[in-house]
């Protein structure tokens, strides 16, 4: 028996703001080691394509295309420091976006990652305030969120469409892990839907059969917890419906700060358990192997 369950972090970030902020990898993986993980995959926001336009303020959705190399000889060095005290594995979070299918597909095989996260965060163009036309970015900020929902008409055409889109991103075959798989209800405290409406559970169960066939690995994020929407991605009636259908399951904390990593862990590992789960995966090299829980 584990006297403590197994937490392994494989949603992470550590350069929220691009090198800007002096804050490195260096500090991430030290606090996944303070914080007794057992492994850590770095999985900062891959750059975006060229030319994509970042809608927030900051422009600094993903660290610059060029500052890329740099970040990797971070976790280089940091897999040398730390790597016998802790597995420290080199992932990537992705966005999904159909139209650069081809420099995506080509920027993941350009690194040796171990684990690649497909998420989708953007969901086609919504018009701004200025009257200029943007990429909307759904978990950027409540205001900008009921921005697009108003321009999507619905709630219900705005849900299909992001499940739509994960569905894509599942079968594109570009990737080894689903991210934050319910994201849509992140401003969700259930004002804007309830998620036992037949029209929301089909949606969700079809994706989820989707991903089912495709040997794709589900993640537990830990981070909805603490947002409106007050439960982890996904909700417990889905993993639990992951489990039926034999989804392999990671934990992640999605921490976007040092004490953000390893963050309700030990509460994913119990929702998990709680799910029906004995056991997760972990990757190395792209391969799927499963741990006990
Ligand atoms: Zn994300
Ligand atoms: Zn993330």
């Amino acid at each position: 028996m584990n006297e403590r369950p197994l937490l392994v972090d494989y949603h992470t970030q550590s350069i929220e703001h691009g090198f800007a902020n002096p804050r490195r990898v260096r500090e991430t993986v030290q606090a996944a080691v303070n914080g007794g993980l057992s492994t850590i995959c770095l999985t900062d926001h891959y750059p975006l394509p060229p030319r994509f336009g970042d809608p927030t303020e900051e422009h600094d959705c993903a660290m610059p295309l060029a500052d890329y190399p740099q970040y990797q000889k971070e976790v280089d060095a940091a897999m040398a420091e730390f790597g016998g005290r802790i597995k420290i594995l080199r992932g990537a979070e992705v966005d999904w976006l159909p139209e650069h299918y081809e420099w995506t597909k080509d920027q993941i095989n350009a690194w040796p990652f171990d684990y690649v996260i497909g998420s989708v965060h953007f969901l086609g163009q919504i018009r701004n305030s200025d009257g200029t036309e943007g990429n909307f970015l759904l978990d950027y900020k409540e205001e900008e969120f009921l921005r697009g929902l108003d321009q999507f008409g619905s709630i219900k055409s705005l849900v299909h469409a992001y499940f739509f889109e994960v569905g894509r991103m599942v079968r594109s075959g570009l990737f080894d892990g689903v991210g934050h798989l319910d994201l849509i209800k992140k401003y969700n405290n259930g004002s804007l839907f309830t998620q036992d409406k037949p029209w929301y559970r089909d949606t969700v169960i079809e994706t989820l059969r989707v991903i089912a066939m495709s040997g794709m690995s589900l993640e537990l994020n830990a981070a909805g917890l603490d947002k409106k929407c007050q439960e982890a991605y996904p909700a417990q009636w889905v993993l639990e419906y992951a489990r039926m259908l034999g989804i392999p399951l990671t934990t992640g904390s999605d921490g976007h700060t040092p004490e953000g990593i390893g963050r309700n862990l030990d509460k994913a590992v119990e929702l998990a358990k709680a799910a029906g789960y004995t056991q997760l995966v972990e990757y190395r090299r792209r391969q799927q192997k499963a741990v006990a829980i």
